[in-house]
């Protein structure tokens, strides 16, 4: 059963539904977090809110443009919010006291994006750092997208038994360096091809980390992140 709790704030969409962006809400409690998604004044929603317990709510209507995502790209798209369905996921996040995720809830969004998934042609499933790796570490390394993939949500991780060497490290040049900035763009990430592993690929490699390889959050590449890398593009 979903919850209708609606917020007021939501517009018109600018383009085609193709995404489900998930988030943690990153605050003390859920419904600090409810609160804060209908005020007015914070001017941020989302289209649906997964307590920890698994109760769903529901705020914005999934034809409007929720307003959860705020700047971003992926694979040249700014406009994340109007082409996605948001959803917040109860957690305190880094800044409160990151924890795992409680299987009732996540039992919860997992009904809850195949829900959406049958009524919309969404082809990627992705989380808030995905999109804006400078600004957001939201849902995090601790969010279980092996299991979301295991129910056909979203790309699974790739297993890599073995970490290996470091390949590539902060302010590294050459060959190896521009064919991981490559593959970070081809995946979708804001990824120029400098040549110089600097602070931007470092982000985006982090970001990459959080979802695809949590082995590692320090946005290096060792054997097995270049591994990831290299299946996640091909997917
Ligand atoms: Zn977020």
């Amino acid at each position: 059963m979903i919850i209708q709790y609606p917020s007021p704030t939501h517009g018109v969409r600018r383009l085609p539904v193709d995404m489900l962006l998930l988030h943690y809400t990153g605050m003390q409690t859920g419904p600090a977090a409810l609160s804060r998604l209908c005020d007015p004044a914070s001017k941020v929603s989302a289209h649906y809110l997964v307590e920890e317990d698994g109760r769903i709510f529901q705020l914005v209507d999934e034809h409007r443009r929720a307003h959860h995502a705020g700047a971003g790209y992926w694979r040249g798209e700014q406009d994340t919010n109007s082409r996605s369905i948001g959803i917040e996921i109860v957690n305190p996040g880094h800044e409160w006291g990151y924890r795992r995720f409680p299987g009732a809830q996540i039992r919860a969004v997992i009904t809850l994006a195949q829900a959406i998934m049958s009524r919309h042609d969404i082809s990627l499933v992705l989380g808030h750092s995905d999109i804006a790796p400078d600004r957001k570490t939201d849902p995090g390394e601790l969010f279980p997208w092996d299991l979301l993939a295991e129910n056909g949500i979203g790309i699974r991780p790739p297993v890599i038994a073995v970490a290996g060497r470091l390949l590539i490290c902060e302010n590294a040049t050459g060959e190896a360096v521009m064919t991981a900035q490559d593959l970070l763009a081809r995946i979708g990430y804001d990824s120029q091809q400098t040549g110089c592993w600097d602070r931007n690929s470092m982000i985006n490699m982090t970001a990459f980390q959080r979802h695809f390889y949590p082995r590692r959050l320090d946005g290096l590449v060792d054997e097995g992140g270049w591994c990831a890398l290299e299946k996640v593009a091909a997917i």
